[in-house]
């Protein structure tokens, strides 16, 4: 059987760990090749090598708030890869604060990575997917929320703003593209173990537990199945949807 993503190029931001790592591994396994965007070129190499699909993942290491560095990377993808079919934006920073100390700075950082590179990396996609291309013009984009951009929640001010903005970015994206044959897709994942939620306390954690209706964490592989799926053409007539993924937290 020909692979699902078999002959499709995809270019995943965030991808050294936790769930673009997940998601890059899920889309190369389904046969496509994935460039690996990250910051730090030694856990993309180290990535690579423990994924089990090194011959397909390749690293693209750059920094997703660089604007010069993020159109430079996908000027590789299309030189390397010959066409781009599939982004997935999933790099992202969570920092929490009471509103009094949300710092000027703070607020930069996050809006920067999580909601203005987003859109940047949309703008690139965009002009590649609607090259002309074997099997047509046309792609998909899935961009990661959260489901602190749907319901908010204490002290993610800045986090939660960025993380609706992404899907106010995806609704209407989705909307002017659609006609050109691209999909824009948002997850919008509950709380999920990776690198970024490790630090919670133990007793927020149980709360947030407690509220979840299947009773535990997400993992990354938890995340990656829906992307795939998103990416693929079973999902060729979806569009502008933000896809929950948190075992019953929003409902
Ligand atoms: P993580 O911290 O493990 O991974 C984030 C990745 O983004 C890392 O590889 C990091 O290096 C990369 N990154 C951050 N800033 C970057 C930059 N400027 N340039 C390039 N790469 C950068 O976190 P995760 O949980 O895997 O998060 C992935 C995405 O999922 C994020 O957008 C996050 O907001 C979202 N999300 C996570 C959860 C959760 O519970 N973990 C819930 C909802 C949404």
């Amino acid at each position: 059987m020909i692979p699902a993503l078999d002959g499709k190029v995809a270019l995943v931001t965030g991808a050294t760990r936790g769930i673009g790592q997940a998601i890059a591994v899920e889309l190369a396994a389904a046969g496509a090749t994935v460039f690996a965007g990250g910051r730090n070129e030694a856990a993309l190499a180290a990535m690579i090598a423990a994924s089990g699909q090194a011959g397909r993942i390749h690293p693209l290491p750059f920094d997703v708030t660089d604007a010069a560095a993020t159109k430079a990377a996908f000027m590789a993808v299309q030189k390397q890869g010959g066409r781009l079919d599939i982004l997935v934006n999933n790099a992202g920073i969570l920092k929490d604060a009471p509103i009094e100390m949300t710092g000027a700075d703070m607020v930069a950082e996050t809006w920067s990575t999580n909601l203005t590179a987003t859109l940047t990396c949309c703008q690139l996609a965009v002009r590649l997917m609607a090259r002309p291309k074997d099997g047509g013009p046309g792609g998909s984009i899935i961009n990661m929320a959260s489901i602190i951009g749907r319901m908010g929640f204490p002290f993610h001010a800045a986090y939660g703003a960025s993380k609706a903005g992404v899907i106010g970015l995806t609704l209407s994206l989705a909307k002017e593209v659609a006609a050109r044959g691209i999909r824009v897709n948002a997850i919008a994942p509950g709380l999920v173990d990776t690198d970024m939620t490790a630090g919670i306390p133990p007793d927020k954690r149980e709360a947030m537990l407690a509220r979840i209706g299947m009773g535990r964490a997400g993992q990354p592989a938890d995340i990656a199945p829906l992307a795939l799926f998103l990416a693929g053409d079973g999902a060729r007539y979806i569009t502008g949807q933000v896809i929950g993924v948190d075992g019953g937290l929003v409902v």
